[in-house]
């Protein structure tokens, strides 16, 4: 069968191969750490499990509206609106998950050919995504500069031109949990203006942030008209599996990115949205005590990492962090998985050769136990 070039020139997800090999060898009974994952390790808070249950009793288990429940929609705007943005519930679109959101962005805005600039290390789908939509891929390195954006505002204005169509920009990062400053953001804003570039604005880490300012670009003067903000539920509300986010843009890209929605997975699930509704308006403290739980692990981590020599950029938000590691990365995450049972993913994955991306979010319990059999095999 010949299929489609959209689909035979993106590759698998790398971080599927970490994951398998470390299922491997659960399967045959070895006890593995599993540092590889991106999700929070807390249930999804009850208040939010209790209104999904009220919404199914309700009987709201038929179609939703396809931009979404009228009730989130507003409830997102008026967060977004409480954030300094613009946005009404005309701009915005709810979909089953951010990455959704993010697969109708590109979809909407990249055409054959168009320029989509990344900063590396990015999040492995960006690439998957420019890639369907046809767009050719420029890369602005971050690496050098502890993963922040600031200091490499000029390779970044060196990379753009008026050819570029779109620049992913997502902070807090993964994988490198940086934050990148309003100076940053400013400077982006500058070349955006610019060079007339729309901008994605992933912003689903936005609340898992250890006391750095979060800059949203929309919020920025020029911005506004330019900028799809994309966030969603899975990671500050621990809901991964519930399958919701959304997309906040100016109405044209809504009703351009509506067509997808409508034409392919119809809508976010409808009791799944009244959960979310829910998790907006009543969740502040069961957040804060997962964020400051993170804050805990990333300390703890760090101080153990400090102690056997290593000292990865330190992380202002997400829950990652990038340990350097060998210049075979792949190899030196594969061969940490089958030796000392620790599963992380090469920085490769995200154009990061020679670190590892780490997640930290695990019990302190499991995070000594990686660093103790990562150093007893030689691997710190
Ligand atoms: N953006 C980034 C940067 C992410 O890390 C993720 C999840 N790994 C997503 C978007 C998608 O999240 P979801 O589809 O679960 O909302």
């Amino acid at each position: 069968m010949e299929f489609a070039d959209r689909i035979t020139r993106v590759e698998p997800s790398a971080t599927l191969a970490v994951s398998n090999l470390a299922k491997e060898l659960e399967a045959e009974g070895e006890d593995v750490v599993d540092l590889s994952v991106g999700e929070p390790d807390f249930d999804t808070p009850e208040n939010i499990v209790a209104a999904a249950e009220e919404s199914v009793e309700r009987g709201d288990t038929g179609y939703a509206p396809s931009n979404g429940v009228p009730a989130l929609r507003e409830g997102i705007a008026e967060k977004l609106q409480a954030d300094g943005l613009d946005y009404n519930a005309g701009n915005v679109i709810v979909t089953p998950g951010a990455k959704q959101a993010l697969f109708e962005t590109f979809q909407t805005i990249v055409n054959d050919g168009d320029e989509v600039v990344l900063l590396d290390p990015a999040w492995v789908s960006y690439e998957a995504m420019a890639k369907m939509a046809g767009g050719d891929l420029t890369r602005v390195d971050l690496s050098e500069h502890d993963f922040q954006l600031e200091p490499a505002l000029d390779d970044l204005a060196a990379a753009v031109s008026d050819e570029t169509k779109l620049l992913v920009v997502n902070s807090p990062n993964n994988p490198t949990g940086a934050v990148y400053s309003r100076t940053a953001m400013e400077g982006v804003r500058d070349l955006a203006v610019e060079h007339d570039i729309t901008v994605v604005s992933d912003e689903i880490y936005q609340h898992i942030n250890y006391g750095a300012e979060h800059v949203s670009l929309a919020a920025l003067d020029g911005m506004y008209e330019r900028t799809v903000t994309i966030n969603g539920f899975s990671k500050a509300y621990s809901m991964t599996g519930w399958r919701l986010g959304y997309l906040a843009a100016p109405a044209d890209i809504i009703a351009e990115a509506g067509k997808i929605q409508s034409h392919s997975v119809s809508s976010a699930t409808h009791f799944v949205q009244y959960a979310g509704v829910e998790a907006l308006a009543n969740t502040e403290t069961a957040v804060d005590e997962m964020v400051e739980a993170f804050a805990e692990r990333r300390e703890f981590l760090l101080d153990l990492l400090a102690e056997h020599g290593v000292e990865p950029a330190t992380p202002d938000g997400a829950f990652y962090m990038m340990l350097p590691v060998d210049d075979d990365d792949q190899s030196w995450c594969t061969n940490a998985l089958e030796d000392a049972h620790v599963a992380t993913v090469p920085g490769s994955a995200f154009g990061a050769p020679g670190f590892a991306r780490v997640s930290y979010a695990n019990s302190k319990q499991r995070l000594a136990e990686a660093v103790e059999r990562l150093d007893s095999e030689g691997y710190l």
